[in-house]
């Protein structure tokens, strides 16, 4: 068992070792620039990234020739809704989006709303879903770009990308989705889903960071994006600069592993998660899930614990990783924006915490942690010094329920 365990795969995860393998080779025989074109070690750098384009579009139901290659997710989100929008300012200035976004999505949006268009962000249930006939509601003639996640990396929720990619092709409207947790973890299928601009990540999936891709729907109506940055061409001109190689092809294989083993590995993690509630809210009576109970990512559980402080409970459980709110915005006092939507008061907010299970995560790991959780939360509710054993702790937890 690896102490601390880890158990924040919804911030970032540990690279496969078989995509650091296929990385290393890139640093140090094949070091070529993949726009070198007249010689053998661009020829092969090329050959890598064009390996890994064809891998990462396969895992989202894509064309190599939609996939661009970006420095991250939050990269690929900026030069979609940005591109997008202005290259589309003629034609109208709505842009419709979620009050639970990711921060890449939602101060993007703020950033063109400065500019001079008019967003609208629409609420989610309880659960943390859009209702698709909120965004119809919101559409009007001059509505250019919706922009709504595929699954929330705090509370797991999974959007009902197909109705909505169907009311936003009706309208004539462009659709965005952020699916930096959804892809390699549930199946995408961005034609199908009628998705024109899907952004992601590589290292949500045991990939390397700093690396990310967009994919832009091929086919007509084009979509034409106006680039964020200028130089050079690469990547259609939407993403110019020196291609990272040895971060693509890594990359490239994250996604052929995530497309192999989802359907195992999603069966296993959502039973070790439903361990761990069951297993914590069997001993800490009160204990609430945040989200919704079945349309959520796999590895996801995000708990209330009234009365707890996520943050005294995670300063009691020091060897358990794990996150309050978005890890994004940790270092701002606010109470979760993604809680907040789903009706959570500031103190429930407060006191929940987010548990990203991942490939690398154990049964035994899990047992360990469901322990040192009941502990902690224990301690927590019970205040300084009256903290006893372990047996104590655990009939009296039966006993008294914890608000
Ligand atoms: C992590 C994350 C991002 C940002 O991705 P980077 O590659 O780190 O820029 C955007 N959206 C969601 C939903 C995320 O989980």
């Amino acid at each position: 068992m690896n102490i601390p365990v880890y158990l924040d795969n919804q911030a970032t995860t540990r690279v496969d070792r078989r995509v650091i393998d296929a990385m290393t080779p890139l640093m140090d025989e094949v070091y070529g620039n993949a726009s070198s074109t007249q010689h053998e070690f661009g020829w092969r750098a090329e050959a890598a990234v064009e390996q890994a384009r064809r891998r990462v579009a396969a895992l989202i139901g894509g064309l190599p020739e939609e996939i661009v290659f970006t420095g991250g997710a939050t990269e690929s989100i900026n030069i979609a809704l940005k591109g997008a929008a202005r290259g589309l300012r003629d034609r109208g200035r709505r842009i419709i989006t979620a009050a639970t976004e990711h921060r890449a999505v939602l101060d993007t949006c703020t950033r063109l709303e400065q500019e001079g268009f008019e967003v609208i962000r629409v609420p989610v249930d309880g659960h943390g879903v859009v209702d698709p006939e909120d965004v119809r509601r919101a559409m009007t003639p001059g509505t250019i770009l919706v922009s709504i996640m595929a699954a929330n990396n705090e509370i797991g929720t999974i959007a009902p990308l197909e109705a909505i990619g169907a009311l936003c092709s009706e309208h004539g409207a462009l659709f965005h989705t952020d699916a930096t947790q959804a892809a390699g973890k549930v199946p995408l299928d961005m034609h199908a889903m009628h998705i024109d601009l899907m952004s992601f990540s590589a290292h949500k999936m045991y990939g390397p960071k700093g690396v990310g891709a967009l994919a832009v729907r091929s086919g007509r109506p084009a979509i034409r994006l106006v680039p964020l940055f200028d130089g050079g061409g690469h990547e259609r001109g939407i993403r110019p600069g020196t291609l990272n190689v040895p971060g693509i092809a890594g990359f490239g294989v994250a996604s052929e592993i995530a497309a192999a083993v989802m359907a195992e590995e999603s069966g296993r993690l959502s039973g070790l998660r439903d361990r761990l509630v069951a297993g914590v809210s069997e001993a800490l009576e009160g204990t609430r899930v945040n989200g919704h109970p079945a349309h959520r990512l796999p590895h996801n559980a995000n708990l209330l614990f009234p009365g707890a402080r996520a943050d005294a409970v995670m300063m009691a459980m020091k060897d358990i990783a794990v996150s309050s709110g978005s890890a994004c915005s940790t270092a701002s006092p606010e109470p979760s924006h993604v809680l907040r939507a789903i009706g959570l008061t500031r103190e429930e907010t407060l006191c929940s915490l987010r548990f990203g299970l991942g490939r690398f995560t154990t049964g035994e790991e899990i047992d360990y942690a469901i322990g040192r959780v009941k502990e902690a939360v224990l301690k927590i509710v019970r205040g300084p010094g009256r903290h006893t054993g372990p047996n104590a702790e655990m009939s009296r937890a039966s006993a008294e329920s914890v608000h």
